[in-house]
Protein backbone atom coordinates (compact mmCIF):
# COMPACT_ATOMS: atom_id res chain seq x y z
CA UNK A 1 0.00 0.00 0.00
CA UNK A 2 2.61 2.31 0.92
CA UNK A 3 4.63 1.81 -2.30
CA UNK A 4 1.52 1.99 -4.52
CA UNK A 5 2.67 5.46 -5.90
CA UNK A 6 5.90 5.61 -6.12
CA UNK A 7 7.51 7.93 -8.89
CA UNK A 8 10.37 8.53 -11.36
CA UNK A 9 13.01 5.94 -11.80
CA UNK A 10 16.83 6.83 -11.57
CA UNK A 11 20.01 4.63 -11.55
CA UNK A 12 22.68 6.48 -9.33
CA UNK A 13 26.00 6.30 -9.92
CA UNK A 14 27.39 6.36 -6.39
CA UNK A 15 26.97 3.72 -3.94
CA UNK A 16 23.18 3.49 -2.22
CA UNK A 17 23.25 5.78 0.82
CA UNK A 18 21.28 5.14 3.93
CA UNK A 19 18.11 4.02 3.14
CA UNK A 20 15.42 6.86 3.05
CA UNK A 21 14.25 7.35 6.35
CA UNK A 22 10.65 5.90 6.80
CA UNK A 23 7.99 8.10 6.40
CA UNK A 24 4.33 6.94 8.07
CA UNK A 25 2.28 5.95 5.67
CA UNK A 26 0.40 8.89 3.86
CA UNK A 27 3.45 11.02 4.18
CA UNK A 28 5.26 11.18 0.60
CA UNK A 29 8.98 10.41 0.74
CA UNK A 30 10.31 12.85 -1.53
CA UNK A 31 12.95 12.65 -4.13
CA UNK A 32 14.60 15.65 -6.13
CA UNK A 33 16.47 15.66 -8.78
CA UNK A 34 19.76 18.00 -9.46
CA UNK A 35 21.59 20.05 -6.73
CA UNK A 36 20.90 23.18 -8.14
CA UNK A 37 19.73 26.61 -6.81
CA UNK A 38 16.49 25.69 -7.25
CA UNK A 39 16.26 22.19 -5.95
CA UNK A 40 18.40 23.43 -2.52
CA UNK A 41 16.33 25.87 -2.25
CA UNK A 42 13.42 23.56 -2.36
CA UNK A 43 15.70 20.40 -0.09
CA UNK A 44 16.02 23.35 2.28
CA UNK A 45 12.38 24.78 2.68
CA UNK A 46 11.50 21.18 3.14
CA UNK A 47 13.48 20.57 5.83
CA UNK A 48 12.44 23.39 7.75
CA UNK A 49 9.00 23.08 7.44
CA UNK A 50 9.34 18.79 8.80
CA UNK A 51 11.46 20.60 11.41
CA UNK A 52 9.57 23.11 12.53
CA UNK A 53 6.27 20.52 12.47
CA UNK A 54 8.76 18.23 14.51
CA UNK A 55 8.93 20.94 17.01
CA UNK A 56 5.28 21.35 17.13
CA UNK A 57 4.72 17.53 17.52
CA UNK A 58 6.60 17.34 21.02
CA UNK A 59 3.72 20.38 22.24
CA UNK A 60 1.10 18.67 20.45
CA UNK A 61 1.55 14.92 19.98
CA UNK A 62 -1.31 14.41 17.88
CA UNK A 63 -2.25 17.67 15.91
CA UNK A 64 0.85 17.82 13.43
CA UNK A 65 2.69 15.87 11.01
CA UNK A 66 6.37 14.24 11.68
CA UNK A 67 9.32 14.63 9.44
CA UNK A 68 9.15 15.06 6.33
CA UNK A 69 11.80 13.02 4.14
CA UNK A 70 13.52 14.34 1.20
CA UNK A 71 16.82 13.10 -0.91
CA UNK A 72 18.29 14.93 -4.13
CA UNK A 73 20.33 13.57 -6.34
CA UNK A 74 22.84 15.67 -7.95
CA UNK A 75 25.61 14.14 -10.31
CA UNK A 76 28.13 16.22 -9.55
CA UNK A 77 30.78 15.06 -6.73
CA UNK A 78 30.54 17.67 -3.27
CA UNK A 79 32.07 20.86 -3.91
CA UNK A 80 35.16 21.18 -1.71
CA UNK A 81 35.07 24.77 0.40
CA UNK A 82 38.12 25.61 -2.28
CA UNK A 83 35.65 25.21 -5.26
CA UNK A 84 32.94 27.36 -3.37
CA UNK A 85 35.54 29.67 -3.10
CA UNK A 86 36.59 30.49 -6.98
CA UNK A 87 35.03 32.90 -8.52
CA UNK A 88 31.17 32.04 -10.12
CA UNK A 89 29.11 33.80 -12.18
CA UNK A 90 27.09 36.69 -10.33
CA UNK A 91 23.39 36.25 -9.98
CA UNK A 92 20.84 39.20 -8.76
CA UNK A 93 18.26 37.98 -6.85
CA UNK A 94 14.86 40.34 -6.75
CA UNK A 95 11.98 41.11 -4.27
CA UNK A 96 9.10 38.57 -4.78
CA UNK A 97 10.93 35.69 -6.10
CA UNK A 98 14.93 34.94 -5.25
CA UNK A 99 14.56 37.16 -2.23
CA UNK A 100 11.05 36.14 -0.90
CA UNK A 101 12.86 32.35 -0.86
CA UNK A 102 16.02 33.52 0.85
CA UNK A 103 14.01 34.89 3.94
CA UNK A 104 11.82 32.01 3.43
CA UNK A 105 15.12 29.81 4.07
CA UNK A 106 16.25 32.24 7.09
CA UNK A 107 19.10 32.93 4.79
CA UNK A 108 18.52 36.83 5.13
CA UNK A 109 22.00 37.71 7.75
CA UNK A 110 24.01 34.99 6.21
CA UNK A 111 22.83 36.30 2.75
CA UNK A 112 23.58 40.12 2.63
CA UNK A 113 27.16 40.10 3.76
CA UNK A 114 27.52 38.39 0.43
CA UNK A 115 26.26 40.53 -1.87
CA UNK A 116 27.98 43.18 -3.19
CA UNK A 117 31.30 41.76 -5.13
CA UNK A 118 29.25 43.32 -8.00
CA UNK A 119 27.98 46.59 -8.41
CA UNK A 120 24.48 47.20 -10.31
CA UNK A 121 25.58 49.60 -12.53
CA UNK A 122 25.80 48.66 -16.29
CA UNK A 123 27.76 49.34 -19.05
CA UNK A 124 27.38 48.92 -22.92
CA UNK A 125 29.96 49.27 -25.33
CA UNK A 126 29.52 48.66 -29.51
CA UNK A 127 32.04 46.49 -31.74
CA UNK A 128 35.03 49.31 -31.07
CA UNK A 129 34.79 49.16 -27.30
CA UNK A 130 33.07 52.86 -27.18
CA UNK A 131 30.57 53.15 -24.18
CA UNK A 132 27.18 53.67 -25.91
CA UNK A 133 25.13 53.14 -22.51
CA UNK A 134 26.12 53.51 -18.63
CA UNK A 135 24.03 53.83 -16.21
CA UNK A 136 23.49 57.06 -14.15
CA UNK A 137 25.97 58.72 -16.83
CA UNK A 138 23.83 62.06 -16.82
CA UNK A 139 22.99 62.47 -13.21
CA UNK A 140 24.62 64.39 -10.25
CA UNK A 141 26.73 62.59 -8.01
CA UNK A 142 24.37 62.30 -4.99
CA UNK A 143 21.01 61.39 -7.25
CA UNK A 144 23.31 58.63 -8.74
CA UNK A 145 24.29 57.48 -5.11
CA UNK A 146 20.74 56.96 -3.82
CA UNK A 147 19.63 55.58 -7.24
CA UNK A 148 22.11 52.97 -6.63
CA UNK A 149 21.14 52.36 -2.95
CA UNK A 150 17.84 51.82 -3.93
CA UNK A 151 18.39 49.46 -6.59
CA UNK A 152 21.02 47.39 -4.45
CA UNK A 153 18.15 46.76 -2.40
CA UNK A 154 15.82 45.47 -4.45
CA UNK A 155 18.61 42.94 -6.90
CA UNK A 156 21.46 42.03 -4.23
CA UNK A 157 24.03 40.15 -6.33
CA UNK A 158 25.57 36.73 -4.78
CA UNK A 159 28.01 34.94 -6.58
CA UNK A 160 25.88 31.85 -7.33
CA UNK A 161 29.01 29.35 -5.13
CA UNK A 162 27.97 32.13 -2.56
CA UNK A 163 24.43 31.12 -2.66
CA UNK A 164 25.11 27.22 -2.93
CA UNK A 165 27.47 27.71 -0.16
CA UNK A 166 24.87 29.02 2.36
CA UNK A 167 21.91 27.04 1.13
CA UNK A 168 23.94 23.81 1.58
CA UNK A 169 25.22 25.21 5.42
CA UNK A 170 21.59 24.93 6.30
CA UNK A 171 20.64 21.07 4.69
CA UNK A 172 21.32 18.26 6.43
CA UNK A 173 24.34 16.74 4.66
CA UNK A 174 22.70 13.16 5.05
CA UNK A 175 19.69 14.95 2.38
CA UNK A 176 22.23 14.62 -0.41
CA UNK A 177 23.33 11.96 -2.79
CA UNK A 178 26.55 13.70 -4.82
CA UNK A 179 27.54 12.08 -7.39
CA UNK A 180 24.35 10.50 -8.67
CA UNK A 181 23.06 11.14 -12.12
CA UNK A 182 19.44 10.23 -12.98
CA UNK A 183 19.72 8.27 -16.23
CA UNK A 184 16.37 7.64 -16.34
CA UNK A 185 12.54 8.47 -15.43
CA UNK A 186 9.84 5.95 -16.92
CA UNK A 187 6.60 4.99 -15.71
CA UNK A 188 6.32 1.36 -14.82
CA UNK A 189 3.25 0.79 -17.76
CA UNK A 190 2.51 -2.56 -15.94
CA UNK A 191 1.76 -1.54 -12.30
CA UNK A 192 0.96 2.33 -13.75
CA UNK A 193 3.33 3.59 -11.43
CA UNK A 194 6.42 5.20 -11.52
CA UNK A 195 9.71 4.35 -9.21
CA UNK A 196 12.31 6.24 -7.91
CA UNK A 197 13.84 3.65 -5.50
CA UNK A 198 11.62 4.09 -2.24
CA UNK A 199 10.07 7.60 -2.75
CA UNK A 200 6.79 8.67 -3.52
CA UNK A 201 6.65 12.08 -5.41
CA UNK A 202 9.56 13.12 -7.53
CA UNK A 203 10.37 16.58 -8.21
CA UNK A 204 12.40 17.71 -11.33
CA UNK A 205 15.45 20.28 -11.25
CA UNK A 206 17.83 19.02 -12.66
CA UNK A 207 18.62 21.49 -15.71
CA UNK A 208 17.49 23.00 -18.48
CA UNK A 209 18.62 19.07 -19.86
CA UNK A 210 15.83 17.61 -17.42
CA UNK A 211 15.90 13.59 -17.33
CA UNK A 212 12.52 13.52 -15.70
CA UNK A 213 10.85 16.44 -18.19
CA UNK A 214 9.61 12.71 -19.80
CA UNK A 215 8.02 11.77 -17.23
CA UNK A 216 5.93 14.98 -17.97
CA UNK A 217 4.86 15.31 -21.66
CA UNK A 218 4.38 18.77 -23.02
CA UNK A 219 0.75 19.11 -23.32
CA UNK A 220 1.46 20.39 -27.28
CA UNK A 221 4.04 19.34 -29.64
CA UNK A 222 7.27 21.40 -27.65
CA UNK A 223 10.88 20.42 -27.66
CA UNK A 224 14.17 21.94 -26.10
CA UNK A 225 15.10 24.82 -29.28
CA UNK A 226 18.97 25.49 -29.90
CA UNK A 227 19.76 29.07 -29.88
CA UNK A 228 22.86 28.71 -31.69
CA UNK A 229 24.96 30.67 -29.07
CA UNK A 230 27.50 28.84 -27.33
CA UNK A 231 29.19 30.41 -24.30
CA UNK A 232 32.27 29.78 -22.23
CA UNK A 233 33.75 31.29 -18.93
CA UNK A 234 36.92 32.75 -17.79
CA UNK A 235 38.54 34.70 -15.18
CA UNK A 236 40.47 37.70 -14.33
CA UNK A 237 41.75 37.63 -10.62
CA UNK A 238 42.33 40.74 -8.64
CA UNK A 239 41.58 42.68 -11.47
CA UNK A 240 41.84 46.03 -9.81
CA UNK A 241 44.90 45.55 -8.25
CA UNK A 242 46.91 43.64 -11.42
CA UNK A 243 45.11 44.99 -13.84
CA UNK A 244 43.81 48.35 -12.89
CA UNK A 245 43.40 50.04 -16.70
CA UNK A 246 40.94 47.05 -17.40
CA UNK A 247 39.31 47.42 -14.29
CA UNK A 248 38.08 51.18 -14.34
CA UNK A 249 37.33 50.48 -18.24
CA UNK A 250 34.86 47.23 -17.58
CA UNK A 251 33.58 48.82 -13.90
CA UNK A 252 32.36 46.51 -10.99
CA UNK A 253 28.86 46.04 -12.74
CA UNK A 254 28.21 44.43 -15.42
CA UNK A 255 29.70 45.47 -18.78
CA UNK A 256 28.38 44.47 -22.58
CA UNK A 257 30.00 44.68 -25.44
CA UNK A 258 27.03 43.80 -28.35
CA UNK A 259 28.50 43.06 -32.04
CA UNK A 260 27.76 40.54 -34.81
CA UNK A 261 25.76 38.61 -32.73
CA UNK A 262 28.34 37.66 -30.43
CA UNK A 263 28.49 39.00 -26.62
CA UNK A 264 31.23 40.05 -24.55
CA UNK A 265 30.17 40.15 -20.62
CA UNK A 266 31.94 41.09 -17.70
CA UNK A 267 30.74 40.83 -14.15
CA UNK A 268 32.40 41.23 -10.26
CA UNK A 269 32.89 38.39 -8.59
CA UNK A 270 34.43 37.61 -5.21
CA UNK A 271 37.77 38.77 -3.83
CA UNK A 272 38.16 41.41 -6.95
CA UNK A 273 37.86 39.15 -9.50
CA UNK A 274 36.24 39.93 -12.82
CA UNK A 275 33.99 37.18 -14.50
CA UNK A 276 34.17 37.17 -18.46
CA UNK A 277 31.60 35.03 -19.99
CA UNK A 278 32.35 35.13 -24.01
CA UNK A 279 29.24 33.76 -25.77
CA UNK A 280 29.74 33.03 -29.44
CA UNK A 281 26.74 33.03 -32.49
CA UNK A 282 27.95 29.95 -34.17
CA UNK A 283 24.72 29.86 -36.01
CA UNK A 284 26.16 32.80 -37.97
CA UNK A 285 29.77 32.50 -37.51
CA UNK A 286 29.23 28.67 -38.40
CA UNK A 287 30.51 27.06 -35.22
CA UNK A 288 33.73 26.47 -33.36
CA UNK A 289 33.96 22.78 -32.16
CA UNK A 290 33.58 19.66 -34.52
CA UNK A 291 36.41 17.69 -33.75
CA UNK A 292 38.93 20.46 -33.73
CA UNK A 293 41.70 21.19 -30.86
CA UNK A 294 39.56 23.34 -28.35
CA UNK A 295 42.89 23.57 -25.74
CA UNK A 296 42.53 27.58 -24.24
CA UNK A 297 45.54 28.89 -26.26
CA UNK A 298 43.79 27.24 -29.57
CA UNK A 299 40.44 28.82 -28.68
CA UNK A 300 41.85 32.27 -27.86
CA UNK A 301 43.58 32.14 -30.92
CA UNK A 302 40.72 31.86 -32.87
CA UNK A 303 38.66 33.82 -30.85
CA UNK A 304 40.76 36.67 -31.03
CA UNK A 305 41.99 36.65 -34.41
CA UNK A 306 39.15 35.24 -36.82
CA UNK A 307 36.77 37.88 -38.29
CA UNK A 308 33.82 35.82 -38.00
CA UNK A 309 34.21 35.32 -33.95
CA UNK A 310 36.58 38.44 -32.34
CA UNK A 311 38.63 39.57 -35.03
CA UNK A 312 37.09 42.56 -36.02
CA UNK A 313 36.41 43.87 -32.61
CA UNK A 314 38.38 46.91 -30.91
CA UNK A 315 41.63 46.57 -29.40
CA UNK A 316 39.77 47.66 -26.00
CA UNK A 317 37.54 44.98 -25.86
CA UNK A 318 40.07 42.26 -27.13
CA UNK A 319 42.70 43.43 -24.45
CA UNK A 320 40.17 42.67 -21.58
CA UNK A 321 38.99 38.94 -23.79
CA UNK A 322 42.84 38.49 -23.97
CA UNK A 323 43.49 39.27 -20.21
CA UNK A 324 41.02 36.89 -19.64
CA UNK A 325 42.32 33.90 -21.48
CA UNK A 326 45.97 34.39 -20.50
CA UNK A 327 45.01 34.21 -16.54
CA UNK A 328 42.62 31.43 -16.92
CA UNK A 329 45.52 30.00 -19.06
CA UNK A 330 47.58 30.58 -16.11
CA UNK A 331 45.39 29.43 -13.71
CA UNK A 332 44.64 25.97 -15.66
CA UNK A 333 48.68 25.82 -15.94
CA UNK A 334 49.38 26.00 -11.87
CA UNK A 335 46.81 23.29 -11.41
CA UNK A 336 48.12 20.75 -13.69
CA UNK A 337 51.06 21.51 -11.64
CA UNK A 338 49.67 21.07 -8.76
CA UNK A 339 47.80 17.82 -9.56
CA UNK A 340 43.86 18.65 -9.41
CA UNK A 341 43.13 19.89 -12.67
CA UNK A 342 39.84 19.07 -13.97
CA UNK A 343 38.86 19.96 -17.11
CA UNK A 344 40.96 20.20 -20.05
CA UNK A 345 40.53 22.55 -22.61
CA UNK A 346 37.61 24.58 -23.17
CA UNK A 347 34.15 22.99 -23.52
CA UNK A 348 31.98 25.75 -25.01
CA UNK A 349 28.23 25.15 -23.80
CA UNK A 350 24.69 25.35 -25.48
CA UNK A 351 22.37 28.20 -24.62
CA UNK A 352 18.85 25.96 -25.03
CA UNK A 353 15.30 26.98 -24.55
CA UNK A 354 12.06 25.44 -24.26
CA UNK A 355 9.08 27.57 -26.17
CA UNK A 356 7.29 30.31 -24.46
CA UNK A 357 4.37 28.81 -22.73
CA UNK A 358 5.81 24.97 -22.64
CA UNK A 359 3.73 23.41 -20.21
CA UNK A 360 3.20 19.34 -19.26
CA UNK A 361 0.03 17.71 -18.96
CA UNK A 362 -0.38 17.43 -14.74
CA UNK A 363 0.68 14.07 -13.40
CA UNK A 364 -0.01 13.35 -9.72
CA UNK A 365 3.46 11.56 -8.82
CA UNK A 366 5.93 14.33 -10.38
CA UNK A 367 6.84 17.86 -11.37
CA UNK A 368 9.42 20.12 -12.62
CA UNK A 369 11.09 23.27 -11.19
CA UNK A 370 13.43 25.84 -12.68
CA UNK A 371 15.13 25.57 -16.04
CA UNK A 372 14.14 21.66 -15.62
CA UNK A 373 10.32 23.44 -16.53
CA UNK A 374 10.82 26.34 -18.17
CA UNK A 375 14.64 27.23 -19.41
CA UNK A 376 15.11 30.13 -21.11
CA UNK A 377 17.81 32.45 -22.82
CA UNK A 378 19.12 34.16 -19.87
CA UNK A 379 17.54 37.75 -18.78
CA UNK A 380 18.40 37.96 -15.18
CA UNK A 381 15.54 35.93 -14.33
CA UNK A 382 16.24 32.41 -14.10
CA UNK A 383 17.41 31.57 -10.52
CA UNK A 384 14.62 33.77 -9.26
CA UNK A 385 12.07 31.98 -11.27
CA UNK A 386 13.75 28.53 -10.34
CA UNK A 387 13.61 29.54 -6.12
CA UNK A 388 10.17 30.97 -6.56
CA UNK A 389 8.78 27.71 -7.93
CA UNK A 390 10.83 25.70 -4.62
CA UNK A 391 9.48 28.07 -2.70
CA UNK A 392 5.48 27.38 -3.84
CA UNK A 393 5.91 23.88 -4.57
CA UNK A 394 7.35 23.87 -0.48
CA UNK A 395 4.05 25.66 0.11
CA UNK A 396 2.37 23.12 -1.94
CA UNK A 397 3.35 20.02 -0.13
CA UNK A 398 3.04 21.64 2.84
CA UNK A 399 -0.59 22.45 2.21
CA UNK A 400 -0.76 18.74 1.25
CA UNK A 401 0.57 17.39 4.25
CA UNK A 402 -1.86 19.39 6.55
CA UNK A 403 -4.51 18.41 4.81
CA UNK A 404 -3.70 14.48 4.50
CA UNK A 405 -2.71 14.59 8.24
CA UNK A 406 -5.87 15.52 9.78
CA UNK A 407 -7.89 13.70 6.90
CA UNK A 408 -5.63 10.02 7.93
CA UNK A 409 -6.44 10.91 12.10
CA UNK A 410 -9.94 10.85 11.17
CA UNK A 411 -9.37 7.65 9.41
CA UNK A 412 -7.08 5.97 11.94
CA UNK A 413 -9.87 6.74 14.24
CA UNK A 414 -12.22 5.15 12.70
CA UNK A 415 -10.50 2.13 12.30
CA UNK A 416 -9.24 1.99 15.40
CA UNK A 417 -12.65 1.84 16.96
CA UNK A 418 -14.38 -0.37 14.36
CA UNK A 419 -11.59 -2.82 15.06
CA UNK A 420 -11.47 -2.18 18.86
CA UNK A 421 -15.42 -3.56 18.40
CA UNK A 422 -14.48 -6.35 16.39
CA UNK A 423 -11.82 -7.78 18.47
CA UNK A 424 -13.71 -7.76 22.14
CA UNK A 425 -16.11 -9.61 20.41
CA UNK A 426 -13.31 -12.20 19.00
CA UNK A 427 -12.00 -12.63 22.56
CA UNK A 428 -15.33 -13.25 23.93
CA UNK A 429 -16.42 -15.92 20.74
CA UNK A 430 -12.36 -17.56 21.05
CA UNK A 431 -12.90 -17.98 24.68
CA UNK A 432 -15.90 -19.84 24.16
CA UNK A 433 -14.75 -21.77 21.42
CA UNK A 434 -11.56 -22.99 23.42
CA UNK A 435 -13.08 -23.60 26.78
CA UNK A 436 -14.02 -26.89 28.35
CA UNK A 437 -16.99 -27.77 26.29
CA UNK A 438 -16.32 -25.67 22.94
CA UNK A 439 -19.43 -27.55 21.65
CA UNK A 440 -21.86 -27.16 23.77
CA UNK A 441 -20.95 -23.44 24.08
CA UNK A 442 -20.23 -22.28 20.48
CA UNK A 443 -24.30 -23.94 19.33
CA UNK A 444 -25.70 -21.97 22.35
CA UNK A 445 -24.34 -18.79 21.05
CA UNK A 446 -25.31 -19.72 17.30
CA UNK A 447 -28.90 -20.30 18.55
CA UNK A 448 -28.78 -17.37 20.47
CA UNK A 449 -27.80 -15.58 17.12
CA UNK A 450 -30.37 -17.18 15.39
CA UNK A 451 -33.26 -16.18 17.75
CA UNK A 452 -32.07 -12.54 17.68
CA UNK A 453 -32.11 -12.44 13.64
CA UNK A 454 -35.72 -14.00 14.49
CA UNK A 455 -34.90 -17.61 12.88
CA UNK A 456 -36.78 -19.70 15.71
CA UNK A 457 -35.36 -22.64 17.00
CA UNK A 458 -35.11 -24.36 13.51
CA UNK A 459 -31.62 -25.14 14.15
CA UNK A 460 -32.10 -27.22 17.68
C1 LIG B 1 25.63 32.03 -19.13
C2 LIG B 1 24.45 32.08 -18.22
C3 LIG B 1 24.26 33.19 -17.42
C4 LIG B 1 23.16 33.26 -16.59
N1 LIG B 1 22.99 34.37 -15.79
C5 LIG B 1 21.91 34.45 -14.98
C6 LIG B 1 21.73 35.58 -14.13
O1 LIG B 1 22.51 36.50 -14.11
N2 LIG B 1 20.63 35.60 -13.35
C7 LIG B 1 19.71 34.59 -13.34
O2 LIG B 1 18.71 34.65 -12.61
N3 LIG B 1 19.88 33.51 -14.12
C8 LIG B 1 20.95 33.41 -14.93
N4 LIG B 1 21.11 32.32 -15.72
C9 LIG B 1 20.13 31.23 -15.65
C10 LIG B 1 20.35 30.43 -14.38
O3 LIG B 1 21.68 29.96 -14.35
C11 LIG B 1 19.38 29.24 -14.32
O4 LIG B 1 18.08 29.65 -14.66
C12 LIG B 1 19.37 28.63 -12.93
O5 LIG B 1 20.64 28.15 -12.58
C13 LIG B 1 18.34 27.51 -12.86
O6 LIG B 1 18.48 26.83 -11.65
P1 LIG B 1 18.04 25.30 -11.54
O7 LIG B 1 18.31 24.91 -10.13
O8 LIG B 1 16.67 25.14 -12.08
O9 LIG B 1 18.98 24.53 -12.56
P2 LIG B 1 20.56 24.42 -12.63
O10 LIG B 1 21.22 25.59 -12.01
O11 LIG B 1 20.86 24.13 -14.06
O12 LIG B 1 20.89 23.16 -11.75
C14 LIG B 1 20.60 21.87 -12.20
C15 LIG B 1 21.42 20.90 -11.38
O13 LIG B 1 21.04 19.58 -11.74
C16 LIG B 1 22.19 18.79 -11.92
N5 LIG B 1 21.81 17.76 -12.87
C17 LIG B 1 21.58 17.89 -14.19
N6 LIG B 1 21.20 16.73 -14.73
C18 LIG B 1 21.19 15.83 -13.73
C19 LIG B 1 20.89 14.44 -13.66
N7 LIG B 1 20.52 13.76 -14.74
N8 LIG B 1 20.98 13.81 -12.47
C20 LIG B 1 21.35 14.49 -11.35
N9 LIG B 1 21.67 15.81 -11.37
C21 LIG B 1 21.58 16.47 -12.54
C22 LIG B 1 23.26 19.74 -12.40
O14 LIG B 1 24.56 19.26 -12.12
C23 LIG B 1 22.92 21.01 -11.63
O15 LIG B 1 23.58 21.05 -10.39
C24 LIG B 1 22.21 32.21 -16.56
C25 LIG B 1 22.40 31.10 -17.37
C26 LIG B 1 23.50 31.03 -18.20
C27 LIG B 1 23.67 29.83 -19.08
Amino acid sequence: MAHSNRTGSTTATAPPPPAAAAAPIGYPRIAIAGGGPGALTLALLLQLSSSSSSQQQQTHPTSTPPVLPVTVFEMRSKPTPAQLDEPSGSLDLHEGSGLAAIRACGLWERFVPLTGDCEEGMIVVDREGRVVYSDGENEEGKEKEEKEQQTKRGRPEIARNNLLRILLDKIPPDCIRWGSKVVKAEKDEQSATTTIENFDYLIGADGAFSRVRTLLPPSSASTLQSSGIHWFPLVIPAISTRHPRLAAYVGRGMFLCLAQGHMVCVMGGVRDSALVTVMLNCQRSGGVGGGVDMSLDRVKQRVLNEERFLGRFGDKVKEVVRMAFDETIAAAAKEEEEGYRQQDGIQLKPLVSLPAGHCWTHAPHATLIGDAAHVMLPSGEGVNLAMWDALDVSRSIEVFRRVLSPKMKECEEEMHRRAAQEAHASVEQNALMFGENGAEALAGWMREMMRSFGGGDEAE
